[in-house]
């Protein structure tokens, strides 16, 4: 019997579990440890930090749901891995040997390379918020309600080196939206500030027409954007940017006022994980092969935001690739079933496709992406934008969770709906 771990229980590590336990059955053992005893819907924190969620809607408990499935749970996070050894040591002492590790462990969130950035809890100096986590989101929530007794200036963006650029968009629209509802949108000026080269780069060189589209929507909501900005430090209230230009020269340095700011940080791997010698890149992502499996130890998989994949290109300022969750879970599927072929002595084949498939909500309407592969070039490059988004993204937060519930990574209906529109998990 092997034992199979999976660190990390979120977008990528639940369908993890599940799948893999699927394909492997009783005959082996499945354990997930993760940080926290709840699964958060990390897309709808956005939804969260103006109200139009409560915590309870996009937490639920895991250990219930995986008991169903035959699959142990630890809700603890592991401090350190001993890959030679094939064990993890777990906060407080406790130790897990395992024959597979599965690295589904997300972002650290990197706020400290700004300083005053971020949250304090999470090592920020406390005048930024963030929607990260579902804490960060109530976090804001918290805030925003006490900012609208007596509104002002807001500040939504990405810090240097982000990779995550559509939640921000996502999120200055429904903040929006919100305050449009509330009659005090004319009390509010927005700035969007972004390490991108240019609205709508979204850290993927542009998807389909995103770029004239974004800047429409920004504008068309009365909103300024700064791009190329080097956010270099944040203050009670003012943030310190430097705008370069395309050559990377400074063109021009901005003291922006604010009340209230959401930004978004760089990305980093956990430290458990960046701690392993010649697992990690330089910032802690895990380095895979083709098959989703560590360069440097064979019997270690991985899938996610931890994961290295190279930026798309050089940005003046620097901005990483993002991972969405169709990605994620294609990825999730080639561990699956290259843990079983494994098992059963065959060689590894399977390849996620690594598709991305993005819904964005904007409050009344939204945006949608697809791009096929999302590394360019593409087979599939489309940018749309349109009120059935905005349904579509409430459908998919109850579809996503529904499916956490039952323990079904890929139930029938979601292959062949996706298959129809040439959409494919694994390449091979
Ligand atoms: C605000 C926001 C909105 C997003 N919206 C979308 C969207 O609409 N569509 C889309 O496709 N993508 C979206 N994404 C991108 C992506 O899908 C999410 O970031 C997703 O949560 C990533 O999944 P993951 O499994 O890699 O990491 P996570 O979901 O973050 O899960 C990582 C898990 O590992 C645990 N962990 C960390 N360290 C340890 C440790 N040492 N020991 C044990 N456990 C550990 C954490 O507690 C967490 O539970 C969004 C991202 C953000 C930040």
């Amino acid at each position: 019997m092997a034992h199979i771990v999976i660190m990390g229980a979120g977008i990528g590590g639940m369908p993890a579990a599940y799948e893999i336990k699927e394909l492997l059955g009783k005959e082996h053992r499945v354990t997930v440890v993760n940080s926290n005893d709840y699964f958060q819907f990390v897309p709808s924190n956005p939804w969260i930090a103006v109200g139009w969620r409560q915590r309870e809607q996009i937490t639920l408990p895991i250990a219930p749901y995986l008991a169903r499935k035959g699959i142990d749970f630890i809700a603890k996070a592991v401090s350190s891995i001993d890959a030679p050894a094939n064990r993890l040591t777990l906060d407080g002492g406790a130790t897990l040997d395992y024959d597979y590790l599965v690295i589904t462990t997300g972002p650290k969130l990197s706020f400290s390379e700004v300083p005053g950035a971020g949250p304090q809890a999470n090592g920020g100096g406390g005048f930024t918020h963030s929607i990260c986590t579902v804490d960060h989101a109530q976090a804001f929530f918290a805030d925003y309600e006490k900012f609208l007794e007596n509104p002002g200036p807001v500040v939504i963006g990405a810090m240097p080196g982000a990779s995550c650029f559509g939640p921000a968009y996502e999120f200055a629209f429904i903040l929006d939206t919100d305050l449009r509802k509330r009659k005090l949108r004319n009390k509010v000026p927005i700035t969007y500030v972004t390490s991108e080269p240019y609205i709508g780069h979204l850290g993927l060189g542009g998807v389909g027409d995103s770029k004239s589209m974004l800047e429409s929507e920004l504008r068309s909501r009365d909103m300024k954007w700064i791009t190329n900005a080097r956010t270099t430090r944040v203050e009670g209230g003012k943030m310190f940017v430097t705008q370069l230009d395309d050559l990377g020269n400074v063109y021009k340095e901005h003291e922006v006022g604010f009340k209230l700011s959401m930004m978004l940080p760089a990305f980093k791997g956990v430290d458990a994980v960046a701690n392993v010698p010649n697992l990690c890149n330089p910032r802690g992502f895990v380095l895979i092969d083709e098959f989703q499996r560590s360069k440097a130890y064979r019997n270690i998989f991985s899938a996610g935001v931890c994961v290295a994949i190279p930026p798309v290109e050089v940005t003046p300022v620097p901005t990483g690739t993002p991972k969405t969750g169709y990605m994620i879970e294609s990825m999730v599927g080639a561990i699956a079933h290259n843990i079983a072929d494994e098992l059963a002595g065959k060689p590894v084949q399977a390849q996620g496709t690594w598709n991305a498939i993005c819904l964005a909500d904007m409050g009344d309407t939204g945006a949608a992406f697809v791009a096929l592969p999302q590394i360019p070039p593409r087979n599939v490059n489309w940018f749309k934008k349109g009120k059935w988004v905005h349904l579509a993204k409430i459908a998919f937060e109850k579809y996503f969770i529904r499916k956490i519930k039952a323990g079904n990574s890929e139930p029938v209906y979601e292959k062949y709906v996706l298959k129809l529109l040439g959409i494919a998990r694994l390449s091979k």
